[in-house]
């Protein structure tokens, strides 16, 4: 099977903060299939580190304040492109994070609470009928 996964969850520094999310779960459940590892946020020209961002009503916005919305989507859509071309089966996906979130995304206040919806990434694989999951559900 072709998995592409979030890069961060197999332990890519590539996360807002400069850290990673590297699950044992995850690097488990893809052993022995092909693995295609994507950062939507940094392949859209964002660096590492970078200030948090949500969506603020509809809008991918920083926490100070600034419109990264161009750059989410661009680098959604080039993530969007590698799974279609490489006919991938299956994405896993980070939670909650306003690219990857496949359940829950945070509300826009940056205040920690959480609402039912999706990051750009996510919800542009679903668009495109790939089969996806969050990895709290491995
Ligand atoms: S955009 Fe996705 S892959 Fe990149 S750090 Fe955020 S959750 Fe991880």
């Amino acid at each position: 099977m072709k998995i592409m996964v979030s890069a961060c969850l197999l332990g890519e520094n590539c996360k807002y903060n400069g850290g990673n999310n590297l699950s044992k779960k995850v690097l488990e459940f893809i052993k022995g299939h092909e693995v295609i590892s994507v950062c939507p946020e940094v392949m859209g020209g964002l660096p590492i580190p970078r200030i948090p961002a949500e969506i603020v009503n509809g809008v991918v916005t920083t926490k100070d304040g600034h419109n990264v919305d161009k750059e989410f989507r661009i680098g959604a859509e080039m993530a969007l492109q590698i799974a279609k071309e490489n006919q991938v089966d299956l994405v896993v996906l980070q939670s909650r994070s306003p690219s990857c979130g496949l359940k829950q995304i945070y509300d826009g206040s940056f205040s920690g609470k959480r609402i039912d919806g999706q990051g750009i990434f996510a919800k542009m694989l679903i668009e495109n009928r790939f089969q996806v999951v969050d990895m709290e559900e491995l």
